[in-house]
């Protein structure tokens, strides 16, 4: 048996991520893995994540038994309120239809999935517009659906910032009732945002056309250490009508990577319609997964739902946030005061998010692992978390060798 199944290659973070742990060169960077670092490259535990594990250990009440098909209820009513807001109409009218899911991976997945059955694709087929780039297990989750993922234009390599004017024309483009994936914020993996005045015109069209907007939300909090702010586009989506979904991890903003916590949220028109597409998704979750998984759902409700833990999270974000921040700085000045690296490098404190676009070519980035032991993606892609203060004169001065060639 088996002798037809091709050998497929490893996925290239992973991949990354072991050479990087096989390497025994002291200064070895690694800048691939999307997960935040500290100051010394350890993986962080928030401290409001200590807290809430030690209330869960402590309450007689905790016990082993299955969750709802859709998820522990406290965690997912307070999930869509922290990405459509308390006061979102969509939350008051009762037309929101919440799942929780295997982390923002499986609410990509179920969402693509709830689609691929009921979506009435208009007439350019069963199709999915994702940006270019995207991150990119959005193409397979789609095919995996039998959705087929179409690119529309984003990043423009020449400003290394955003393609606006080809994306709207694109979006104007699209058959009527196409549907595009939308970063909500903190573009993985450009770290290229629209400008809220440039979300204002997407959603014209968006609206003008019909179309559906697939919100991908994995960093909530990140881009700019406010979570209010960061959920902007979807509230603003929300209240002028688009219809759409918003996939959601708790990955990133709550460090709880392992844990797979996340959810899905359907923005349907009535709440009667959300309740006949809260019966299918119930249905489709039945046979992926019978029902997700407690531990991660029980912290994170109890983040979202306690307000002395809810106001300590949004200091362990701000610190996560800030650092990142600080780094964009130090590695612009670096670069632009100290080494005099030829180029422009105000991209690099333009973009947000874990994630920068250096804009270095596939030579250059090859370059600096093999020369510098730094592990980056040959897109020029670095995760800004991976710097510290201890490392980034020695990543700028190995950029700044590279590009120089
Ligand atoms: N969407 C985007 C854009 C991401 O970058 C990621 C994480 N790399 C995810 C979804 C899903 O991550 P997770 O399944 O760990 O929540």
């Amino acid at each position: 048996t088996w002798e037809e199944v091709p050998l497929a290659p490893p996925d290239s973070i992973f991949k990354l991520t072991a050479a990087y742990k096989a390497d025994s060169f002291p200064q070895k960077i690694n800048l691939g893995v999307g997960a935040y670092r500290d100051d010394d490259s350890k993986p962080w535990v928030l401290p409001v994540v200590k807290k809430a594990t030690e209330l869960l250990l402590t309450d007689p009440d905790i016990d082993h038994e299955y969750l709802p098909i859709t998820g522990l209820p406290q965690f997912t009513s307070a999930a869509a309120k922290l990405i459509l807001g308390r006061d979102s109409p969509a939350i008051l009218e009762d037309r929101v239809v919440s799942v929780q899911t295997i982390s923002g991976t499986g609410a990509n997945h179920l969402g693509a999935l709830f689609l691929s059955r009921y979506y009435r694709f208009g007439e350019g087929g069963k199709k999915v517009w994702l940006s270019d780039p995207t991150w990119v297990n959005h193409f397979a989750i789609f095919r995996n659906v039998q959705i087929e993922p179409v690119t529309y234009p984003y990043y423009d390599p020449a400003t290394i910032g955003l393609a606006f004017e080809p994306f709207l024309e694109t979006l104007r483009s699209a058959a009527p009732r196409s549907v595009f994936l939308l970063h909500a914020c903190a573009h993985n993996p450009t770290g290229v945002d629209p400008t809220r005045e440039q979300w204002g015109q997407i959603c014209d069209i968006i609206l003008e056309k019909g179309h559906y907007a697939f919100f991908d939300c994995a960093y909530q909090g990140f881009a700019s250490g406010d979570l209010d702010n960061d959920a902007w586009a979807v509230r603003e989506f929300v209240k002028r009508g688009v219809p759409l979904l918003v996939c959601q991890s708790f990955a990133k903003n709550a460090g709880l990577y392992g844990e797979r916590v996340g959810a899905m949220h359907v923005v349907a028109p009535t709440e009667e319609a959300a309740d006949r597409v809260k019966s299918q998704l119930s249905v489709l979750q039945r046979s992926e997964i019978s029902n997700p998984p407690a531990h991660g759902a029980r912290l994170v409700s109890l983040i979202l739902n306690e307000p002395v833990l809810f106001a300590q999270w949004k200091e362990d974000i701000k610190t996560m946030a800030h650092r990142i921040i600080e780094m964009r700085k130090e590695l612009h000045k670096l670069l632009t005061e100290e080494l005099k690296t030829p180029g422009n490098w105000d991209h690099i404190v333009n973009q947000i998010g874990m994630f920068s676009f250096t804009g270095i070519s596939t030579e250059a980035s090859q370059a600096l692992t093999e020369k510098a032991h730094i592990y980056l993606t040959t897109n020029g892609r670095i995760s800004m978390a991976g710097l510290n203060r201890k490392n980034i004169r020695y990543f700028a001065e190995n950029l700044d060798k590279v590009v120089r060639g």
